[in-house]
């Protein structure tokens, strides 16, 4: 099977963005399905019937939108520390114990850092800055890994000083780097070896080839993993504890993991018979799919871990190697579900498709600056009205953002009320990775604050930036 690493539409896998088929049911345009939404969201039944918008942890959309403006990231903090807690229970094995890194890329915060660190999470940052934010938040140091394909010497320095409690080595140079920062701070440094295993995998499909053509890890079919390793051993300022492997992103298909651990194992037993020690942790990274919309059917926590320890298992039997401590890094399958963005709209044009049909295009307040998945990989989600309910027939549309770019599309093709006007709220589902984390000031647009939703209560997770923010960066202002 074969995925394009740059994503489904550089490799004809999606048939036919475009038309889609039947138009559903009235009803079914209301609907939540629970897989894509967070856990408390529901269709408010409280003081106002007739309207029926969305509730999350007990508090209305309409009054979250009042109080600190669209678009704006929702967060429901019970749905994001059950997810945290749930991977957590899920590698807690005495035989095969797991150790579970929230991987900060996905979506970063003092509070989320707060929550995870007391659901007994670990945490991977990848550059300095979340490195910083993590020491501020008071995030244990020990339980934090940095990775990363070009660490600069400070940030190593920095990392060294604060005492985390790995690096996962990616290139030649890094390793030079850190035994040197290790040296100057009179430490060891515990470190991974980034091994590049030949396996990408993407949603449904992966691929497994003997080279492996991207930036990230040391290469173990031209040995330069191997290499690595014996550079490492030969540094008394380095301790090499393991071996990691991240082979994509948003995959179903375990089929991946399977190989990259089968390699990952094979790595190890080399290790043993070149240096005559195994190493204590094998990290498969992360990567594991979430439910956009209602009919994907990602794995959970428990099927991954008991999965994965059953390949190490039986690899492990068969090289002859005791059973290691392994370690996963999710980042979405945290985040992703546990947070939705509410948009206001403000214009609504119908256009003829010429073939019978007319697509809706619903400008939303946001877009490809707070949302850039769609543009990027074309991203499917799932939208609905947000305000209220509606008895209209369903609509072909399209939500669109508002900057200056016909790429700038939220949801490609949707289902929504004909009736969808000005001033209604949409939310769009499982935004929590990956869009706020990669959000921009394009059209100097300010990014979006984060609320967080807990038990009746909303509050800042993150301020939104204002115009002023924005325009301070500016010295000839
Ligand atoms: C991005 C990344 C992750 C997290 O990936 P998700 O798809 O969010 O689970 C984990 N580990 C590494 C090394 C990564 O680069």
């Amino acid at each position: 099977m074969r995925a394009h690493p740059a994503g489904p539409r550089h490799g004809d896998m999606v048939s036919a963005l475009g038309t889609p088929t039947a138009p559903v049911d009235s009803e079914s345009l209301h609907e939540l399905s629970p897989i894509v939404w967070p856990k408390s969201v529901l269709r408010a039944r409280g003081k106002d019937l007739t309207a029926q918008s969305l509730e999350v942890a007990g508090v209305d959309v309409r009054d979250i939108a009042d109080e600190f403006g669209t678009p704006l990231f929702v967060l429901d903090e019970a749905d994001f520390r059950s997810r945290a807690a749930a991977f957590r229970r899920a590698y807690d094995d005495d035989e095969i114990p797991g150790t579970v890194y929230y991987a900060g890329k996905a979506f970063l915060s003092a509070t989320t850092l707060r929550w995870l660190a007391d659901e007994g999470l670990n945490l991977d940052v990848c550059s300095g800055g979340e490195l910083a934010l993590a020491l501020r938040a008071g995030f244990p140091t020990d339980r934090i890994s940095f990775h990363g394909n070009n660490k600069s010497h400070d940030e190593i320095d920095a990392a060294v000083i604060a005492g985390i409690g790995s690096f996962v080595i990616d290139s030649f140079e890094e390793i030079a780097r850190v035994a040197a920062a290790a040296t100057r701070h009179d430490v060891i440094v515990n470190v991974l070896v980034r091994v590049t295993v030949g396996v990408e995998a993407h949603t449904h499909e992966f691929i497994a080839t003997a080279h492996e053509d991207q930036k990230f890890g040391l290469s173990l079919s031209t040995g330069a993993a191997a290499e690595a390793i014996r550079r490492i051993v030969k540094l008394p300022s380095l301790n090499l504890i393991g071996l990691h492997s991240h082979i994509g992103s948003q995959i179903f298909d375990e089929a991946g993991f399977e190989v990259a651990a089968h390699r990952l194992v094979g790595l190890a037993a080399a290790v043993r018979d070149e240096h005559g020690f195994e190493v204590d942790e094998l990290n498969l990274g992360g990567g594991m799919g979430i439910a956009y919309q209602s009919d994907d059917d990602p794995m959970t926590a428990d099927e991954m871990a008991s999965l994965l320890r059953g390949i190490i298992k039986r690899e492990c039997a068969g090289y002859g190697l005791r059973l290691p401590h392994i370690a996963v890094e999710p980042g979405r399958a945290i985040v992703g579900p546990s947070m939705f963005t509410l948009y206001r709209v403000g214009t609504v044009k119908e256009i003829d498709l010429g073939n019978g049909h007319a697509r809706r295009y619903v400008s939303v307040d946001g877009g490809m600056s707070d949302n850039i998945r769609t543009a990027l990989y074309d991203a499917e989600y799932t939208v609905r009205l947000a305000s209220r309910v509606s008895e209209a027939d369903a609509v072909l549309s399209r939500v669109v953002g508002r900057h200056c770019e016909s790429g700038d599309i939220v949801v490609r093709d949707c289902w929504l009320p004909g009736d969808v006007t000005a001033g209604d709220l949409v939310a769009v589902a499982a935004t929590g990775a990956y869009c706020r984390a990669m959000a921009s000031n394009y059209n100097y647009v300010p990014r979006p604050a984060v609320v967080g939703v807990c038990e009746g209560k909303a509050s800042l997770v993150l301020r939104g930036e204002t115009i002023d923010d924005l325009l301070a960066f500016d010295p000839a202002l």
